[in-house]
């Protein structure tokens, strides 16, 4: 094992070369670091709006899309426990980036509910307020196994909404994708859990890769707005090629305008505005008023421009976008740095400062990715 010293910027770089997924820089403390004004920008403008934090980098099914099987098998080394960002370290980093402007926290993973007394970390979380204090919009992204034990605690914690991920209806078809033989029918009655316990309008994710599920589009939006009608908004994702370990390939994605095509030939749709700046899925109705659904075209459609999004690793890592291949590492300076709130305040500033990622809207554009040959980090470490 070895480690070797790269300059990164504004930042001195330690980089251990055994594990990719370490490959951090340790942010340099700023001598005089400037207070939170709530209204930072990134190189290209960008507020920083959004957070979404990992809390666990398990997760108990093997979707091939994210964790393939034959990698994320009995022998992988996932972090241990004393890696891992504990509640109060994740809340005290949340509560700078609030003072930066973040007004948005999604906790994923690998899959959050594992996380150990998951709904405490809620409870502390929804005790922070925006700079123009407001409650956070405070959500989740789950896999739904284990929602009907979990729902009703996340709600009572103070969560406000919910993301259900699911694949496809069909039975034969969802235990493959989940790749763990996970029944449909027990997410079904997670999403219920999640509706009964407040967590409404619910969404659900569904990644669609070309050939596998596809079939699943129109069965999956008819069973939803036929039964929870506007109270679940289906959001059908590109299939997309974060990390190194899922085979991706440009022939595995269907277009999300292909996704319209095909729902649009059974139930007519019409688009509708977004909510606010930034957000990823493009909004459409069904002109019946059967509700909502929507798309999210990370691939063929990029969102770079409005990206306000910031990434917290399960163990503290910092990153600026979904293809990172290196991340900042805070716990060093909530741990061996034991920097004040308003030293790591100002580093955060400056990070968010030097910001330039644009990876999907490159990869578009056919044009070379910045950090070229780099390993992009794996999806369940960072988060969805
Ligand atoms: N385990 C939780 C779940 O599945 O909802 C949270 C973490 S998961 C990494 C977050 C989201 O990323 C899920 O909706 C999942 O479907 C999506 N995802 C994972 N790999 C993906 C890929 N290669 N392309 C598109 N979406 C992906
Ligand atoms: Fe687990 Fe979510 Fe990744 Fe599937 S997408 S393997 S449920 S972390
Ligand atoms: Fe944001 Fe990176 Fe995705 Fe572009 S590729 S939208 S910068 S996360």
């Amino acid at each position: 094992m070895g480690e070797r010293s790269m300059p990164s910027g504004a930042f001195a770089s330690t980089i251990p070369i055994a594990d990719l997924r370490h490959r951090a820089s340790v942010p340099r403390v700023p001598d005089r670091p400037a207070p939170a004004t709530g209204r930072l920008t990134d190189r290209l403008g960008r507020p920083l709006r959004d957070l979404r934090i990992s809390v666990t980098d398990r997760c108990n099914f093997r979707c091939s899309y994210c964790m393939p099987k034959d990698v994320f098998d009995r022998d992988y080394a996932f972090l241990p426990q004393s890696s891992l960002l504990s509640f109060e370290e994740i809340t005290r980093l949340a509560r700078m980036f609030v003072g930066h402007g973040v007004r948005k926290i999604r906790l994923t993973g690998g899959e959050p509910t594992l996380r150990r007394h998951l709904e405490t970390l809620v409870g502390m979380l929804a005790e922070l307020r925006t700079v123009e204090g407001e409650p956070l919009d405070l959500t989740l992204t789950t896999n739904g196994s284990v929602l009907t034990k979990k729902a009703q605690a996340l709600a009572d914690a103070g969560l406000k909404r919910i993301t259900v991920s699911l694949d496809a209806l069909d039975d034969t078809i969802f235990r493959a994708m989940n790749d763990v033989d996970f029944p449909v029918a027990d997410v079904l009655a997670g999403i219920d859990a999640a509706l009964a316990a407040g967590l409404a309008p619910l969404k659900v994710n569904m990644v669609v890769k070309r050939g596998t599920n596809d079939g699943e589009i129109v069965p999956m939006a008819r069973w939803f707005r036929e039964n929870y009608g506007a109270a679940v908004v289906l959001r059908f994702i590109e299939y997309m090629d974060v990390g190194e370990t899922n085979g991706w390939r440009m022939d595995h994605v269907l277009p999300s305008a292909a996704v319209i095509d095909r729902l649009a030939d059974v139930f007519p749709l019409e688009p509708l505005d977004a909510h606010y700046g930034g957000e990823t899925a493009e909004r459409w109705r069904y002109v019946d008023g059967g509700g909502e659904i929507g798309v999210v075209s990370s691939v063929t459609q990029a969102f770079c421009r409005d990206c306000n999004r910031a990434r917290l690793s399960t163990e503290g890592k910092l990153y600026l976008c979904l293809f990172a291949t290196q991340g900042h590492d805070l716990r060093h300076l909530l741990r061996e740095a034991r920097a004040s709130d308003e030293q790591i305040g100002g580093v955060l500033a400056e990070i968010w400062a030097q910001r330039g990622d644009r990876y999907s809207e490159l990869r578009g554009a056919g044009k070379p990715q910045a950090d070229g040959g780099a390993r992009k980090v794996e999806m369940h470490y960072i988060g969805g």
